[in-house]
């Protein structure tokens, strides 16, 4: 009862029979919003209803959408593998209401299923909501007879979301489990909240407000309802462990992951066993979807985290490509939930054996060259941008591949150096071009490709601030 695959089906089961329509996860490129790198979140697919550009498929309705959060505003690539709650892919159940009912049912609906349905000890949660909403903070006390310390006031905008500048926007309301004192880390709201101790589980957005220019400028007629609970997290708690890649889905990953590659998971090997089966995850659901990996957009993306898996393969001394040979391990356990990852079963092995027999071409050496450029270096030192550009370049290391390399020894990675040296080799490459004897064409390939990146990644920075290489 406690698998991740029956936890699932209880939040869908429990919505639908408190009237939701479950709806199917939609694919993880946005049809409906083309600056959004990846679906990121449960409401995503719901955007245009919840602005009333679309009719809504019912007044209510429920999933568990896939979502990648590796670029974009929402990164958490960096923090896979050692924090104890972020994934690159992950599951977010949600329930929504389009108009329909609002706080007091979102609150009393989320208790239920966590207190109820999945009957967690009331004991060891606690909520915030924002420090204004007053409202929140009485509904929790009736509802949920939390006591006052237990419903914390944040101020910050991580109890305050909205759509974009414009747009419906509103309060939110997280809830955290205590997973023990034995665990560091503060509750939510205190200068330790950052551990692992106090996770957050699920997040309520309550959309009341319409806002122009980040400014609120009334209330929306009919408020709506969008929530968002971490499957894998919610898992972790109900297996009573603490690290999402303790659960039941990442232990059947990282022991085939063990027995493909021949090495344990345990001490420094453990880090790039958790990598490997959160990477496998998101290259093979972005496959399935039509993501290919490619020097940019969305493909670069794919890329980067098929080689920073890659990487971590090597680590592990796995001599031949590992990859593609834990797909089947992958399709056992998620392929009766989301269909797509068996059809695309096929696609996925070659895509994923292609590009990780040309990679290790140049792994070996570009992981060479770091050694020899990192051997007088140390704790807390830097490693010059230019190295880091030319592992780019010719050995074809993701940027954030070598910050990930390095992350053990704490050497950190010139990233301003990085920028100006592909600035560099882009300026002698507008340089040189003679063209085809069409100057003209040659000057407006070039804007073009600076304007809109040309062969690496470097867009949707204008419209999600984050996207770098
Ligand atoms: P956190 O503060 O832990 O990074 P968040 O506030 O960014 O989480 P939300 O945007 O509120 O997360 O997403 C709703 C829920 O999705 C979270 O409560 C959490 O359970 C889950 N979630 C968010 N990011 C991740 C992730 N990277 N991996 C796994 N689950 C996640
Ligand atoms: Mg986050
Ligand atoms: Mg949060
Ligand atoms: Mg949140």
């Amino acid at each position: 009862m406690n698998s991740t695959n029956d936890i699932r089906r209880a939040f869908l089961d429990y919505f639908a029979a408190n009237d939701h329509l479950v709806v199917p996860s939609a694919p993880l490129v946005p049809y409906n919003d083309p600056t959004l790198m990846f679906v990121n979140a449960g409401m995503v697919p719901f955007k245009n209803v919840f602005t009333g550009l679309e009719t809504p498929p019912a007044p209510r309705a429920a999933s568990s959408q896939k979502c990648v959060r590796a670029g974009g505003k929402h990164n958490d690539l960096d923090n896979v593998g050692y924090t104890a709650r972020h994934l690159t892919l992950f599951e977010m159940l949600g329930n929504f209401s389009f108009g329909d009912y609002f706080k007091e049912r979102a609150i009393e609906l989320a208790w239920g299923m966590i207190t109820k349905e999945l009957g967690l000890d009331p004991q060891r949660l606690s909520v915030t909501v924002y420090h204004t909403d007053d409202e929140a903070f009485d509904l929790w006390r009736k509802i949920a007879g939390l006591p006052e310390d237990r419903i914390i006031r944040i101020a910050t905008k991580d109890n305050f979301w909205a759509m974009g500048s414009d747009g419906p926007c509103g309060p939110c309301s997280e809830i955290f489990w205590d997973h023990g004192p034995e665990i560091a880390g503060g509750p939510p709201g205190s200068p330790d909240e950052d551990g692992d101790r106090f996770v957050e589980i699920w997040n309520l957005v309550f959309m009341q407000h319409l806002q122009e220019a980040d400014q609120i400028t009334g209330d929306l007629p009919r408020p709506s309802i969008d929530t968002g609970m971490g499957l894998e997290r919610i898992a972790s708690v109900m297996q009573g462990v603490h690290n999402v890649f303790e659960t039941d889905t990442f232990r059947e990953l990282i022991a085939a992951s063990e027995e493909m590659s021949g090495a344990k998971a345990q001490g420094e090997q453990l880090a790039s066993h958790r990598v490997i089966a959160d990477h496998l995850r998101s290259t093979s659901f972005l496959i399935a979807d039509g993501v290919l990996p490619s020097n940019e957009g969305r493909g670069y993306v794919l890329r980067r985290i098929m080689r920073r898996a890659m990487r971590h393969a090597h680590l592990l001394g796995a001599d031949k490509p590992l990859m593609h040979r834990l797909v089947p391990a992958l399709v056992g356990e998620m392929g009766q939930a989301y269909p797509e990852l068996p059809r695309a079963e096929a696609l996925i092995t070659e895509v994923l054996e292609r590009e990780e027999t040309r990679f290790r071409q140049t792994l070996e050496k570009g992981l060479r060259l770091l050694d020899e450029e990192t051997s007088q270096l140390g704790d807390g030192d830097s490693l010059p941008g230019e190295t880091a550009f030319k592992l780019y370049d010719t050995f074809g290391f993701p940027y954030d591949l070598t910050e990930d390399a390095l992350r053990a020894r704490n050497i950190t990675v010139d990233r301003d150096g990085f920028d100006a040296a592909m600035a560099q080799q882009k300026a002698a490459a507008r340089a040189a071009w003679k063209g085809s004897g069409a100057a003209a064409d040659g000057e407006l390939w070039f804007d073009i490709a600076e304007r809109e990146g040309a062969s690496e990644f470097t867009g949707y920075a204008a419209t999600e601030g984050e996207g770098r290489v």
